[in-house]
């Protein structure tokens, strides 16, 4: 049976325990497994594999449509992952617009295993096909992008890297697999923080991966259980009950999230507003013909760093914080948070100024959330 996303989230094939038909799937709290002398075993050592995070990993697996799901213990953990199955002395060409953790992996650690990252603005896929090089291994891609929320042409930059035979690496953290699904698009690896929509809540650090062929799963694998930042089954549980929700939360947020782009629009102290919904917005097109909705994130710029502290402070509802994807609205500063680790003049090139907050719009009620925006501006 071909399911919804909604009914997906909740029907997987993980939803009863094969014990004691639980209704969800147990926390296997166990670093090792009992084996009989000359037994076959599912599962020694936790580190290798466990139960309650065999469940997380397939459930990812099938809402990506990959071959096999892997879970880490950050998204970092699942990024670096994905990029250490490159052999060494590869160049990779990965999207400008990068979230900062991932964007210092590759310019701080992983240059100093001799892989070279060129940078290039990926929303003109002909760039990515001008920075190819006979060792590039891959294009690695983040859409929309943070925190300006530029549009990549996945299936046209999966199709370039493809007939060079490279990998396509995709971070889907800002879409999750309801609203956009980079496997089918042609992205073998799709990486995830499961820390921001997947977990939902707030409460759970964890990155989970996706691939799209055996031998990709096989590689993945070794470097999983080699080099072990494997997430606890604790954690494996509060993201699978966070994707349990993920459609409704979604939908709510996104519906949230049209207001309050319309709304910051209008606002005399707002000079741009970053929003895929937006007709304006660049690369609406292209969103909106790979993805089934422009999601819950959106960044707006004010004048100065004066303006953003003088807002901020009265603002009452949102989070001031690093993250994304929760359940309450999160306000952040790039500058200062995400993209701390980008160089400035790395950050000016995109935009990423004084005055430029990224909103995550959680599941207040619009009406409120608006209200407290209304007043903060009023203020300014
Ligand atoms: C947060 C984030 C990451 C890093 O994930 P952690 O769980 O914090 O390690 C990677 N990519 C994007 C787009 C993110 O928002």
């Amino acid at each position: 049976m071909k399911m919804k996303p909604d009914t997906q989230f909740l029907h997987t094939g993980n939803e009863i325990d094969p014990l004691y038909g639980a209704s969800s799937v147990p926390i296997y709290q166990a670093s090792t497994f009992h084996q009989g002398f000359d037994d076959e075993v599912l599962y020694d050592y936790a580190r290798s594999g466990n139960p309650t995070r065999a469940a997380l990993e397939s459930i990812i697996a099938t809402l990506e449509g990959g071959v096999r799901g892997f879970a880490f213990s950050s998204g970092m953990a699942a990024i670096t992952a994905a990029l250490l199955i490159l052999p060494a002395g590869s160049h990779v060409i990965a999207c400008e617009d990068l979230y900062g953790g991932t964007f210092r992996a590759l310019t701080r650690v992983f240059s100093r295993l001799g892989i070279e990252t060129t940078f290039v603005d990926a929303t003109d896929p002909q760039n990515i096909a001008r920075a190819l090089r006979p060792n590039t291994h891959a294009v690695y891609l983040e859409t929309p992008s943070n925190p300006t929320m530029r549009i990549i042409d996945i299936r046209a930059c999966a199709s370039i890297a493809k007939d060079a035979g490279a990998l396509t690496m995709v971070d889907n953290t800002f879409m999750t697999p309801y609203f956009q699904k980079p496997h089918e698009l042609g992205a073998d690896i799709v990486l995830h923080s499961a820390t921001k929509f997947l977990g939902g809540h707030s409460d759970v650090v964890a990155g989970v991966a996706t691939v799209n062929s055996d031998a990709l799963a096989k590689e993945m694998y070794l470097i999983q259980n080699g080099f072990g930042a494997i997430l606890g089954p604790q954690d494996c549980f509060l993201v699978m009950r966070g994707i349990k929700t993920l459609g409704v939360r979604m939908r709510q947020s996104e519906a949230t999230a049209i207001q309050m782009a319309a709304f910051l629009k209008e606002q005399p102290q707002v000079h741009t507003v970053y929003y895929p919904g937006l007709k304006e917005h660049e690369g609406h097109a292209i969103h909106a013909r790979q993805a089934t909705g422009p999601g819950a994130l959106l960044s707006f710029a004010l004048r100065d760093e004066e303006t953003v502290r003088a807002f901020v402070t009265r603002l009452k509802l949102p989070l001031f914080a690093v993250s994304l994807g929760a359940v309450e609205s999160i306000l952040s500063y790039p500058i200062r948070m995400s993209h701390a680790a980008m160089p400035e003049l790395e950050r000016q090139k995109r935009g990423i100024t004084a005055g430029l907050l990224r909103l995550s719009v959680g599941l207040e009620d619009a009406g409120d959330l608006i209200e407290d925006f209304r007043q903060a501006f009023a203020g300014l």
